[in-house]
């Protein structure tokens, strides 16, 4: 089609004078149909680049890189996408109050805060009978950002990234080390 539109531009270039109607008709129609196509290509592109929705657990992650996640946060926020918190701190109306105040302290931006439900929720509600009760209360975190659509998740914990990895390897999940943890290549 593309091939087609610059013949005519070519066409109407070279011999202005042999613009007929019916010519004019067609170059309109053509025309349009390729500034749809560019406004489709333009549209997906801003989608696939910017409207990331991340998600984010905090002790040893966010606490351990904080200026970056304070980055990573208002960017992913400012171009549309959403950030989601995702921690195993004890589901508790005091402890989700603490968590609200060290995410403003790190500067971290925020839409949503999930602190894990309790091992009998989390034995319930887990769909694979195959993980013991630790990897159950882990998964929980999976299970929430498959609901959420979360398209990339950072975590510090080995159990976590493994159960991403296994159950939503559509998730993009990344992990934090600590330096203290990093054993040396060297021996
Ligand atoms: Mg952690």
């Amino acid at each position: 089609m593309h091939t087609v539109i610059l013949d005519y531009r070519s066409i109407i270039g070279i011999f202005p004078l042999a613009l007929t109607p019916q010519i004019a008709v067609m170059y309109a129609i053509y025309s349009l149909r390729v500034y749809v196509s560019m406004k489709i290509l333009l549209f997906e592109t801003t989608i696939v680049v910017y409207m990331i929705n991340l998600g984010l657990d905090i002790d040893n992650t966010i606490t351990e890189q904080p200026e970056f996640f304070r980055f990573l946060s208002k960017c992913v926020r400012e171009h549309g996408g959403k950030v989601y918190i995702v921690s195993s701190r004890t589901n508790h109306k005091d402890v989700l109050e603490g968590t609200k105040e060290d995410l403003e302290e790190l500067g971290i931006v925020w839409d949503e805060i999930y602190l894990l439900p309790k091992m009998d929720v989390a034995k319930k509600n887990c769909p694979h009978g195959e993980l013991n009760d630790s990897q159950k209360y882990n998964w929980q975190k999976v299970g929430y950002c498959k609901e959420m659509g979360i398209d990339v998740f950072f975590d510090d914990d080995d159990q976590v990234i493994f159960l991403f990895t296994r159950y939503a390897p559509e998730i993009k999940v990344s992990k934090i080390c600590r330096a203290s943890n990093v054993r040396s290549p060297f021996g």
